[in-house]
């Protein structure tokens, strides 16, 4: 039997009247307490009832957002950094967080996010990526970049490209416009010009911190042996370092993630690092999470190290957490590799390890408050 709208009304005041009765005894006094009583559990009721509504709606469009992001790990020491030095680098991640998430809040694809995200550290001189980009061991620059789709599998990558200004979105056109998964070098320009990417000059990557970091290791190889190519790691590990990366998971529940970087000062002979190696320093699959890299590639090319994350959850169970903890403080550090990661799993959900004095990284927080961390704290 149906019940209208105005017979429910009559039905619960009368089941009210009766629990009133029963309960006060007709008794005035008792009758204000039972009010009293009354009000509260039907205030609380319609809170249950809000924050039911609000947290469905939540489940239900799958809006749980979230990003995170790095700027690169190595030796990086308080003691070896002005307060004024540390606040441009928090004001640029910053920026740049705030920029994805901006796009995720709107609407937007995790794919726009961590593009649009990595394009702002792109495009600043303190990160090696773009135009703060580290040089050769000839004195150019070659920059390597990868980006990957968490839905469909996409993937895009270029390497030692020397005119990208943007070398993220040329690997995000190399995705979606093209056939294959990576371009290099001049393949890779000519296909840049091709999509009307307009290419940068060398002179455009110059800065003089990294020219003179590039002048420093060169001292030193010579010092200690001039006819020797370089032992594995024997470089300053602050001189190394400063990839960008970001991952990122969107109201439709997808994840992305892209790496971009100018690789490691002094490199030679066309080295390519993992940052462009899909699975090595980029990840990204919906059933798992999203990962991005940054340390000595050499290592994390031969550990498949983001993909590692990805397998240990996906036929390991591992969660998210335990996966990046193992893959980074375990494995990675048994291989003699330094470095970290950034990862985030379809429930936005967050693990951020390294295994060197610093990683310049940070998130925005349940509360959409961005989050920034350097040092080991
Ligand atoms: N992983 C990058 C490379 O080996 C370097 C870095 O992350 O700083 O090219």
């Amino acid at each position: 039997m149906a019940f209208s709208g105005l017979q429910t009304v009559f039905a619960t005041v009368a089941i009210v009247n009766c629990i009133k009765q029963f309960a006060t005894g007709g008794n005035r006094m008792n009758e204000s307490i039972f009010q009293a009583c009354f009000r509260l559990f039907l205030y609380f009721g319609v809170w249950v009832v809000v924050v039911g509504f609000v947290y469905s709606q939540e489940l239900v469009s799958g809006s749980r957002i979230g990003i995170a992001i790095h700027g690169g790990a190595g030796t990086i020491l308080k003691e070896n950094m002005s307060p004024e030095e540390e606040e441009t680098y928090r004001a640029e991640l910053r920026e740049a967080l705030l920029v994805g998430y901006e796009i995720l809040k709107g609407g937007g694809s995790s794919l726009d996010a961590v593009e649009k995200a990595i394009n702002i550290l792109e495009d600043s001189p303190l990160f090696n990526a773009g135009k703060g980009a580290v040089f050769t061991n000839s004195g150019t620059n070659e920059l390597d970049a990868s980006i990957m789709d968490g839905k469909t599998l996409n993937a895009g990558a270029v390497a030692a490209v020397k005119h990208t200004k943007n070398p993220i979105s040329l690997a995000r056109l190399v995705m979606e416009k093209s056939p294959h998964v990576m371009l290099v070098g001049e393949g890779a320009a000519v296909f840049a010009e091709k999509l009307g990417m307009k290419p940068v000059p060398q002179e455009y990557f110059y800065t003089e911190k990294r020219w003179l970091q590039l002048q420093k290791i060169k001292a030193r190889e010579k010092s200690v042996a001039p006819d020797k190519p370089v032992p594995r790691g024997s470089q300053s590990r602050t001189e190394k370092f400063g990839t960008v990366g970001v991952v990122a998971l969107d109201q439709d529940g997808n994840l992305a993630a892209g790496t971009s970087t100018g690789g490691m000062t002094n490199k030679r002979f066309g080295r390519v690092g993992d940052s462009p190696i899909i699975g090595a320093g980029t990840y990204a699959n919906n059933q798992t999470c999203a990962v991005s890299a940054t340390g000595h590639g050499e290592y994390f090319i031969r550990g498949v190290i983001a993909y590692d994350v990805s397998a240990l959850m996906q036929y390991g169970g591992l969660s998210l957490a335990e996966a990046a903890d193992k893959v980074i403080r375990e494995k990675l550090g048994a291989m003699g590799g330094s470095g970290g990661i950034i990862a985030i799993d379809r429930e936005g959900n967050i693990a951020m390890p390294f295994n060197t004095a610093g990683m310049y990284r940070g998130y925005m927080d349940r509360n959409g408050k961005p989050v920034i961390r350097i040092y080991r704290d």
